[in-house]
């Protein structure tokens, strides 16, 4: 079996004498699409942040395509980064997507696109342009390389961030809640984009509330509940009869 692309250990985290992450393991393989499913609060974001080191976990170890997180704890616990252009290395193997699509507002949707690669990957802006309006068709959205942000709907301006995350040919794509705020018709639109990159072979970790999409396009489905994984497994397994009473509970709620 080849390197997980993901491979997490032990992962915890507190804010304050808040318990939020209790010690997660989490790995996935190329190919993998790992739903993340869990209540409002249970720490599903907070472990999203802390893969590519947004926040940083108390204790635990984090390899992403080969790449170590350079962390390390001083006496007190207190975590650290020991090697910042590890730090740059390891967030340039992911890319995230967020509810609130984050998109810099002051940029044309072409320049969000091209900013990573041209100023964090080094590529020259005439190629990363082209690359940009391939992913622009890709999204569908061919023909807005030139408006800003505030003139698109939620599901386009989430397809641009997609867009966006795609320029930089992640190894891992993280997507936290990335259909919750958008109108119920432009669901749709994200969900089957999402969906191919599923079906071309894309890493992918979402945390979704999106059920029937988390069953039919994931090779695992994860709870997460109280900042532990409660259960994990196929769809089939965690959709079928033989699921915890726990993670029914959770469905049926
Ligand atoms: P979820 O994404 O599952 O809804 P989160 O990971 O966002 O949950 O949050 C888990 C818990 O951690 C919540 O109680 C939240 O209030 C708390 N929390 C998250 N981020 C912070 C922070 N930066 N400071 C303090 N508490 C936080
Ligand atoms: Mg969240």
């Amino acid at each position: 079996m080849t390197a997980p692309v993901l491979h997490a250990r032990g992962i915890t985290k507190s804010f304050g004498p808040r318990a939020v992450l209790k010690g997660i393991d989490l790995d996935a393989h190329r190919g993998d699409v790992v739903s993340i499913l869990g209540g409002s609060g249970s720490g599903k974001s907070t472990f999203l942040r802390c893969l590519n080191l947004l926040e940083m976990p108390d204790a635990g170890t984090i390899e992403i395509a080969g790449i170590r997180a350079p962390l390390t704890h001083d006496r007190h616990g207190r975590a650290r980064i020991d090697n910042p252009r590890a730090l740059g290395v390891l967030r340039s193997k992911t890319a995230m997507v967020f509810q609130s699509f984050n998109l810099w507002s002051h940029m044309t949707v072409l320049d969000n696109i091209v900013a990573a690669p041209v100023h964090v990957h080094g590529l020259a802006r005439a190629a990363a342009i082209e690359r940009a309006h391939a992913l622009l068709e890709k999204v569908g959205m061919t023909g807005f390389a030139t408006h800003w942000p505030a003139q698109l709907s939620g599901g386009q301006q989430q397809r641009v961030a997609i867009a966006r995350a795609l320029a930089t040919d992640p190894d891992l794509m993280l997507f936290d809640e990335p259909t919750s705020a958008l109108d119920p018709e432009r669901v749709r639109e994200v969900l089957d984009l999402m969906r191919a990159l599923a079906d071309e072979g894309r890493t992918m970790l979402i945390v979704t509330h999106e059920m029937a999409f988390a069953r039919d396009v994931s090779s695992t489905i994860v709870h997460v509940r109280d900042g532990v994984i409660e259960s994990m497994g196929p769809p089939g397994v965690m959709f079928g009869a033989d699921a915890t009473a726990v993670f029914r509970g959770f469905l049926s709620a």
